[in-house]
């Protein structure tokens, strides 16, 4: 008798990020001047810098610009507030981010609250967060949220009507990515670190999307046959990068996941450019 193991179908997080890349770069030719971000680091934390660079990366392949705002760890508040106060009044800037996590003795509710909403491109601040909460298409959306929406729709797996599970409920991930997907009519369970028998509040889910920062958490008895699986989670195991999903335990039960690498980073990446063009493109009706 053959037997053989059935593998669930790859969510190529990469492969999805060139197709949009292409459109964003095919787009950004028409505009009259290059969408520009402000990226602002403080500190020289290796994985802050590792990100910046892949933004940079995708920047120079798609024909936007980055500015690299580089302070040391002992940097003032003021300074950066009003560097920030700056890049909002100016008309070549059309984005801003600032690369958490920041160093504790700086508040970085206060500096993110000073970007100008319009350029609020990681959609952090409390009038995106509103926005998102009242599904209005004006908001900017964090980067993370649209990737795992982009990734969702570049596969044709339906949201509307649908069981998911979030685990993790975060300000920058979780929460966002729930609300997003409730506005897109599914049936929405947030699970936490509080959740009683999480095994199966991820089990009954028809999408399942873990977003916890713990390596290899999810693993086969978390996931059920058919479901699809969007792992978020970047963690360091044994000097690789692993996601919050055991991978390997995992795929050959469900029917669609996103690797780590490879999966919800690439489209984090390329959906800031996507707000960015966004921006800019806002910034000329006004
Ligand atoms: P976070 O702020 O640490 O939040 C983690 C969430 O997971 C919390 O809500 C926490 O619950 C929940 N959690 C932790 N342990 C749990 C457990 N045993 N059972 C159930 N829930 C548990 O992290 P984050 O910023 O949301 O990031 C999550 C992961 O995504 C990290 O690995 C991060 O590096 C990664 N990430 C990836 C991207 C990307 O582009 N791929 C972008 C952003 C973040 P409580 O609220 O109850 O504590």
């Amino acid at each position: 008798m053959l037997s053989y193991i059935s593998m669930a179908q790859l969510l190529d997080g990469k492969a999805v990020r060139d197709v949009l890349s292409a459109e964003l770069s095919a787009k950004i030719k028409t505009l009259k001047s290059a969408p520009t971000l402000v990226i602002i680091q403080v500190g020289d934390r290796p994985d802050s810098t590792s990100y910046i660079n892949q933004k940079k990366l995708l920047a120079k392949k798609i024909g936007a610009k980055v500015m690299h705002k580089h302070y040391a760890d002992s940097v003032a508040q003021a300074e950066i507030l009003k560097d920030i106060q700056d890049f909002n009044i100016n008309d070549s800037v059309h984005g801003i981010i600032i690369q958490l996590p920041l160093p504790e003795s700086l508040d970085k509710g206060a500096l993110i609250e000073t970007v100008a909403p319009g350029k609020d491109v990681d959609g952090l601040t409390a009038a995106n967060a509103k926005f998102l909460l009242e599904s209005n298409a004006r908001g900017i959306m964090p980067a993370t949220t649209r990737g795992i929406i982009s990734l969702l729709e570049y596969y044709k797996i339906s949201i509307a009507g649908r069981r998911v599970t979030v685990v993790g409920r975060s300000s920058l991930v979780g929460k966002p990515t729930a609300i997003a997907l409730l506005n897109r009519n599914a049936t929405v369970t947030i699970a936490h670190s509080k959740t009683a028998d999480l095994k199966t509040v991820c089990k009954e889910a028809e999408i399942l999307i873990v977003a916890m920062g713990k390596a290899k958490f999810i693993t086969a008895d978390f996931v059920s046959p058919g479901q699809t699986v969007i792992d978020v989670g970047i963690n360091a195991l044994d000097g690789k990068m692993v996601g919050d999903v055991d991978f390997a335990g995992v795929q050959s039960i469900v029917a669609a996941i996103s690797p780590v690498p490879g999966g919800v980073g690439p489209m984090t990446v390329v959906s800031l450019f996507q707000n960015l063009v966004d921006a800019y493109l806002s910034s000329l009706s006004k």
